[in-house]
């Protein structure tokens, strides 16, 4: 007999482990490209975009490095995954990142079409997933980004607080 699945606390309705187990799987990558970010010097916030079962594109944070204001993780990997599949329509795509995006990248979410986002730890004076706005879920908007949030929460704030740590 079957279980009943049971609807999650983002409202994705999931019949399995199966999500939360990618989801780990595709984060660990993020999470790497937020240390690689980190050596550099730069904030270390990761992103990969994801879809059917394959790494589209991943970025780090490369704001110093570019002294570029709009060179976040998200963007960089959002470009880069429609460069790779030559379009820029992500819509069967899901992006995880290690950091709630911020209103940019939000908006860049909502522009590239991308079905689902996940991103580890929040952002309380800036995120505009969940905590400041909820950009990926306006309904005033024409599309809307599927949230997943949480994921690798502890390893993501931990890299965060290395670097602020390290400037103070
Ligand atoms: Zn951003």
């Amino acid at each position: 007999m079957q279980a009943t699945p049971q609807p999650r606390r983002d409202g994705r309705d999931v019949s399995s482990q199966r999500d939360a187990r990618e989801d780990a799987i595709w984060m660990a990558l993020a999470l790497d490209e937020a240390r690689q970010a980190l050596e550099r010097g730069e904030v270390p916030v990761g992103a990969v975009v994801v879809r059917d079962g394959e790494v589209l594109a991943r970025a780090g944070n490369e704001r110093e490095a570019r002294q570029d204001p709009t060179a976040h993780a998200e963007v960089l990997a959002l470009r880069a995954a429609a460069a790779a599949s030559g379009r820029w329509r992500l819509n069967d795509a899901s992006l995880y990142v290690t950091l709630e995006p911020c209103a940019m990248c939000a908006g860049a979410l909502v522009l590239a079409r991308v079905a689902h986002v996940v991103f580890a730890a929040a952002d309380l004076k800036a995120g505009a997933v969940e905590s400041v706005f909820a950009i990926p879920t306006d309904v005033r908007l024409n599309h809307r980004v599927s949230v997943t949030s949480g994921v690798a929460a502890d390893e993501a704030t931990a890299l965060l607080q290395k670097f602020f740590s390290r400037r103070r």
